[in-house]
This record gives structure tokens, sequence and C-alpha cells, in this order.
């Protein structure tokens, strides 16, 4: 490791290996950039080790502990037992293997890997600081650089993480034991997959949030089936109340909530829990990076704003993943690190956003993709849709999973598809097979003239589609 003030340079600095960074390293490596990758925590960033994957793994987890415990309909009587630790420990094992997996394609590919802190030096150098052993500093300079520093968990004030009650998505990840009550705040799609895995566990889950919808960003219809299903599996919900403060009492933590409208609401409410999960977003890690000393410029909530090819105020500096702004998607990060290491390159390559999905693993689950119908009429266009239920779905009703609905939206001038919304069984599977068609411009007729395995889920897009043109079979048009 090199001490002091010895300095190295590389073509392309990345700066963060989540899935911005590492694949951004590996793509600009691809093409025979010399790449230096830094990394001051675990590779895979807050996907691979607080965020995406373990967050399925639970769901999982509690999926088949659920599942088990209540399927008397079928004639399975079963009555599961969860040790959380040994779950926690499986969870951990597929982290593992994953983020060693990541570390070994970085190095196939010839990517540099540095281990420590960067800092801008100037907006052709970073200092990179050393921890623990061996610790030190030395500086590096670069051609191009590609920041992809992520997000982490938004506090509250006065719900400070310090106390070992109050977690963040991060320490909800971890739990030792099932806590007995959970109070979960804020029902964005972070809190409401946790809600899903802790209820699902036997915890007595309530969630608090400010505006009067679960899954605020997702339409009524769609949100309400997910919030639904949730208090079937017992979790409270309080819309309209903001987390206030909170009092230690018997070792747990007792919380206060006032209403958002004292109109709505005229009481506070008092929740006692073992834990608190703070859930209410994530903001971007651009205040530790001395970016003002690059230069880079960065918007009122510490997002860099970039162009469609991933490019900063400044030519050689690009910014990818969260720390680029909404949405804050794992697969957005990746796509926008591909172009931001092909647009160094030399490539003509941009970031197009119309077909990026999205997926939230709730009971059940959500797939989007493109426009809503409401977006489309406000970009001036003329909506068409189609959709259908799983009700009428055979491969659903043999799940024992029938609630919910395919939507399908194409344009009724040229019935090419802009967008889709489902929500119901495996909807994050699902939602690829349309957001494949907006991607290579494919009409409802396309969609609908596929023929689609029988009896399987996907059948419903075909239906939808159908259904946008008066031709579906399994329902009425
Ligand atoms: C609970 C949870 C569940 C989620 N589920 C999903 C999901 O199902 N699907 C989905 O698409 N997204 C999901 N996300 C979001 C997803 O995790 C993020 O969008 C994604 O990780 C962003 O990738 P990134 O590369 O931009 O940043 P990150 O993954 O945050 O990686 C940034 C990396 O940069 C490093 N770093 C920061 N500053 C420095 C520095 N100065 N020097 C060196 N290294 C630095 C950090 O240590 C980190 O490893 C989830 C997030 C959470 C919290």
């Amino acid at each position: 490791m090199v001490v002091g003030d010895v300095t190295t340079s590389t073509d392309v600095l990345v700066i963060g290996a989540g899935p911005g960074g590492y694949v951004a390293a590996i793509r600009a490596a691809q093409l025979a950039l010399d790449v230096t990758l830094v990394e001051k925590g675990e590779y895979g960033g807050a996907c691979l080790n607080r965020g995406c994957i373990p967050s399925k793994a639970l769901i999982h987890g509690s999926k088949l502990a659920s599942e088990a415990g209540q399927a008397e309909e079928l004639g399975i009587y079963a009555d599961p037992t969860v040790a959380l630790d040994e779950m926690i420990n499986w969870k951990d094992g597929v982290v593992d293997q994953l983020t060693s997996g990541i570390e070994q394609l970085c190095t196939a590919a010839g990517v540099n890997l540095l281990k420590g802190t960067a800092e801008f030096a100037d907006e052709n150098k970073v200092r990179i600081i050393h921890q623990g052993e061996g610790q030190g500093s030395e500086s590096l300079k670069f051609e191009n650089c590609i920041i992809a520093t992520g997000s982490r968990p938004i506090e509250i004030p006065g719900f400070g993480f310090e106390d070992e009650r109050i977690v963040s998505s991060d320490g909800a990840l971890n739990f030792d034991t099932v806590p007995d009550e959970l109070v979960i705040v804020g029902a964005g799609y972070i809190g409401m997959e946790l809600a899903t895995v802790y209820s699902r566990l036997g915890s007595d889950v309530s969630v608090i949030e400010m505006l009067e919808q679960a899954l605020p960003s997702y339409e009524e219809d769609i949100a309400s089936i997910v919030r639904k299903r949730a208090e079937r599996l017992g979790v409270d919900f309080h819309f309209g109340y903001t987390a206030d403060s909170w009092a230690a009492s018997d070792g747990k933590a007792v919380l206060t909530a006032v209403p958002a409208d004292e109109a709505a609401h005229d009481s506070d409410i008092e929740l006692t829990a073992d834990r608190i999960l703070v859930a209410v977003g994530r903001r971007p890690v651009t205040d530790t990076l001395s970016i003002d000393d690059a230069g880079v410029e960065t918007n009122a909530q510490g997002f860099i704003p970039t162009d469609s090819t991933c490019r900063t105020n400044k030519e050689h500096i690009f910014a990818v993943g969260d720390v680029a702004g909404e949405p804050m998607l794992a697969h957005k990060g990746s796509k926008e690190g591909e172009v931001a290491a092909e647009v160094i390159a030399g490539e003509p390559a941009a970031v197009d956003y119309q077909a990026l999905p999205a997926a939230v693993f709730t009971d059940p689950e959500i797939g989007t993709v493109g426009l809503t119908e409401n977006e489309a009429a406000n970009k001036g266009m003329t909506p068409v849709t189609g959709e259908f239920q799983f009700q009428a779905s055979g491969r659903a009703l043999t799940a024992n999973r029938a609630e919910g609905f395919v939507r399908i939206i194409a344009t009724k001038e040229t019935e090419r598809v802009i967008g889709a919304q489902i929500v119901g069984p495996e909807a994050s599977e699902l939602i690829a097979e349309i957001a494949a068609m907006i991607e290579m411009g494919a009409k409802l007729e396309d969609i609908g003239s596929t023929v689609h395995t029988h009896p399987t889920l996907s059948e419903a897009i075909m239906e939808a589609a159908q259904n946008a043109r008066e031709k579906a079979i399994h329902r009425r048009n």
C-alpha cells in the first residue's frame, strides 16, 4: 500500500463500487481503458450489502414461513418456527457470495482495485484516505472520473440511529430477533417491503405515513391492493401523521406522531415499539467528497445533475446511480455506469429512460415501466389502455394468488406500447416482457399476437394487450 505523498495516475477513476460504479469500471476496462475503482466499504455497495439483495433474501424467507403457515385452504397444516438468526446467516452467505463475485469480476476484467475513501483535491486529482491497518493517504490523478458514491438513509430530527431501538433499513436487515412490536415511519417501497417481511415473521407492525396513501408514488388502485393485503397480514396503518418524537419506557420506545394536517386528524397518537424503523428516503452521498474542489455542481438536495450521457457540468467528470438522482434503482445505476464508460471510450452512448422498469417486492408485487395513463395524457398523447385481472388467470388461481391486474398503455394513433403497470404475483418478473417490448418499439398487436405459454401468468399480458384492442378472449372487452 502506498503511504504518504506519492501520486499515481489512471485514465478512468471510478469512485464507489455499487451497481453503478462496478459496472462502469468493468465496462471501461472492457473498452481497453486503464481503470481504477476506489471503494471505502464493501464491494457491491448498498444494493448487495444493505439493499436489494438482503431485503429480497428476507422477503423470500418470510414468504416461505408465512405461506407454509397459511395454507389450510389447500389442506396443508403447518406452524413454522422461524430462527431469525439462522435466516440472517443464510442471507449473509448470499451477500458474501455475490460481493466476492464482484471483486473477482473486476479483477478479471483488469480493473485496479483500491480500498479507501476518495476526496477531490482538484478537478483532476483525488486524495485516497486509507483506514485501519496501513492507514495513510495517497493521491491519484485521473483523465476522467465517474462518481458513483450512492446514497444513505435520511435521518429525521429526534430519531438518531445511535440508539439501538431506532434503525434505518440497514439495521432492519440485521435484527437478531423478530421484534414483537415494530413501528415503521414511511410507507414508501422500503417501508412497505420491510413491513411485509416482519408482519409475515410475526411482528405487530404499525406504519406511520405523512400522506394519505401507502406507496404514494404509485397509482391509487395499485397501492390499495398492496395496502389491503398488508392489512390482512396484520399491518396497522396511520395515514396523515408525522413522527414527532420518542421516549424510552420499560426498555421499549414510545413514539408520538402528530397530525400532518390538523383539519384531518385532531389528536396525536402514541405507539409502543421494540424497534422503530425510519424509512423516509435516502439522500445522495455528495457531502463527503470535497466535490466543490472538483468544481462539480450539485442541486439543492445534493444530487449531481447530469445530461443523457451522464456527464456533469465538468466535461471529464461523470455521475451515475443514486448520486445522480431519481429513480434510485440499482439497474438504473448500472445502465448509467455502462453509458458513462462508453462515452469516455468515445462511443455514441446515451441513457434512454423510457423503458426503465421498477419493481416493489411487496405482497403482491408491483412492476411498472414507462408512462401511466395520466402521464401520457399530460404529455399530450391520447392513451388507450387494456387490462386483465389475475382473477381470470388459471395460473394465478392455481398458485392461490389471484389478486391484482395487468394494465398496458399504448398511444391511440399508433398503438405503440408506452407503459404498463402490474400488481400481482411475480409482477417483478412479468414487467420485463413489456420493458423489452417498449425498448423494441412494439405495438399492442405484437404482444397480443405473441403466443404465450399456457398456463402462465404472462398470458395476462397478452390478454391486456388484446383488451386494449377489444379482442381479449377471457374477459369482456
Ligand atoms: C432496503 C433497500 C432495498 C432496495 N431494493 C432495491 C431493489 O429491489 N431494486 C433496486 O433496483 N434497487 C433497490 N434499492 C436501491 C439500490 O440499492 C440503489 O439504487 C443502488 O445500490 C445504487 O447504486 P449506486 O452504485 O448508485 O450506489 P451504492 O450502491 O450506494 O454504492 C455506492 C458505493 O460508494 C462507496 N463510497 C461512497 N463514498 C465514497 C468515497 N468517498 N470513496 C470511496 N467509496 C465511496 C460506498 O461505500 C458504496 O459502496 C434498495 C435500497 C435499499 C436501501
